[in-house]
């Protein structure tokens, strides 16, 4: 990371502690609705080039070009065309999404338009996850100014562009953050994923070709017009540019949102959020949520990009950095995270449905001690089973932090053996010590 790029952030979040960035008015004096105006002065097809030029890629966890995706859609297809932004966040320990609609919807708003525009879409869906409802109230009265301003609705500034955008709330589950599943939940059927390819690109909402994008990949697009393609890319590394949000949660002083160039290290965020929380030390994390292999403070000076963090074996994800400090059993912790995958596990697929179950149960019995070494062995072998043979990426994630955290804390499950309860239970540690 050079230190001009660093000079270059906060972008995204830098009228986050004004008094009221999410009124239109204050977006407007900040310069907002100025790409729009802009981008309606362009063809379609040079903004598709200009993000593809900025290298921006999703930041949704998958970190597919954003351009390209864009440039997937079939223009000679007579079916309407589609932008769905994806606002199900859900991924434990991802908060970065959900901050950004609340302080700055109509960065997202704007981002749509000039989206849509640039793939030819007069319908846009923002589908947001149904737990989070002044989430949904924020960003439905952002739309509401956006309509009264003349942003939204029939002849957009006098251009003869139409756009409108459907706001619509999940019912909560975690599954509808998949792609196709989330198409499925807007569609009114039960979320469930759908076979890939087509993707939906090519067969999306209503079969017609779709665009899903994450909120923050979308909220990037109005500083790429109006900065321009060099501007972006002079930030982050080689293959990973640009700014970005993480999400700092656990045992930190500070946890937040912290906005910064991709290939930031995590030693270098948490100088920005006062370091592990005092008298303690870092003992596990995860770069990207849950769904990514577990990291040590041996990977302290990993480059968070998607390239770094794949180095190091693991994935960039959502970047959702949570930290845990050496008073936490990485055995409960990522038992807990296995019951959530057994819980939102859709059912479609056996290696998932059966598969995450049976994680539970091995885990459960490890944790409390009355496993054996062959339980662990067998554990691994589940994993094995079932990575790469689910029907999404859901239950890959959920051997994510299984395989990682017997990969760095064997020692630490085989405690629970010879203890007979876990090391860290101060009741289990008085009967068995
Ligand atoms: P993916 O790599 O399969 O696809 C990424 C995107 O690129 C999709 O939009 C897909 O349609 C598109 N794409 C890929 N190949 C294409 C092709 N040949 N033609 C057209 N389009 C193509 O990833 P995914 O399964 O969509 O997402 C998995 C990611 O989701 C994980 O990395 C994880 O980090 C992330 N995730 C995020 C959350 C969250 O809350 N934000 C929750 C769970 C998981």
């Amino acid at each position: 990371m050079t230190t001009q790029a660093t000079q270059l952030t906060p972008v995204l979040s830098a009228t986050w502690r004004d008094d009221t960035p999410w009124r239109l008015d204050s977006y407007t004096r900040a310069g907002g609705y100025e790409a729009l105006d802009k981008a309606l002065g362009m063809q379609p097809d040079d903004l598709i080039q200009l993000v593809k030029d900025s290298g921006l890629r999703g930041r949704g966890g998958a970190g597919f070009p954003t351009g390209m995706k864009w440039g997937f859609i079939p223009q000679d297809n007579p079916k309407p065309k589609y932008l769905v932004v994806n606002a199900d966040e859900s991924e434990p320990g991802t908060c970065k999404d959900i901050p950004l609609m609340m302080a700055s919807p109509h960065t997202l708003v704007e981002g749509v338009i000039i989206s849509s525009y640039a793939i030819r879409a007069n319908t846009a869906f923002i589908y947001i996850r149904g737990e989070v409802l002044h989430v949904v109230r924020r960003v439905q009265a952002a739309i509401a100014e956006a309509y009264a301003a003349g942003h939204l609705g029939k002849d957009i500034h006098g251009t003869g562009y139409d756009l409108d955008i459907v706001v619509h709330a999940g019912a909560g589950a975690y599954i509808c953050g998949e792609e196709t599943a989330l198409l499925d939940s807007l569609e009114g059927r039960r979320g469930q994923p759908r076979l890939r390819p087509p993707f939906p690109a090519v067969a999306g909402l209503y079969a017609s070709p779709t665009v899903i994008n994450n909120v923050e990949s979308i909220a990037s697009v109005p500083c790429i017009v109006s900065n321009g393609a060099a501007w972006f890319s002079s930030m982050g590394t080689e293959k990973s540019k640009g700014m970005t949000l993480y999400s700092l949660s656990g045992h930190v002083e500070r946890p937040g949102q912290y906005e910064a160039p991709l290939g930031i290290t995590l030693r270098e965020l948490l100088e920005m959020a006062g370091g592990v929380r005092a008298g303690h030390e870092l003992k596990f994390w995860t770069p990207g949520g849950s769904s990514t292999p577990l990291l040590t403070a041996e990977h302290l000076d990993v480059p968070l990009d998607y390239e770094g963090v794949g180095a190091a074996g693991s994935m960039l994800g959502t970047k959702a950095l949570q930290i845990f400090d050496e008073t936490v059993c990485v055995v409960r912790a990522v038992l807990r995270w296995t019951e959530f995958y057994k819980h939102e596990s859709c059912g479609k697929c056996t290696p998932c449905r059966e598969g995450t179950w049976w994680l539970v149960q091995v885990l459960a019995r490890l944790e409390k001690g009355i496993g054996t070494e062959d339980d662990l062995e067998q554990l691994l072998d589940q994993c094995d089973n079932i990575l790469g043979r689910s029907f999404c990426a859901l239950a890959d994630g959920a051997v994510s932090p299984i395989a990682s955290s017997i990969q760095f804390f064997r020692a630490e499950y085989l405690a629970h053996f010879e203890r007979g309860g876990c090391p860290f239970d101060p009741v289990a540690s008085t009967l068995f010590a």
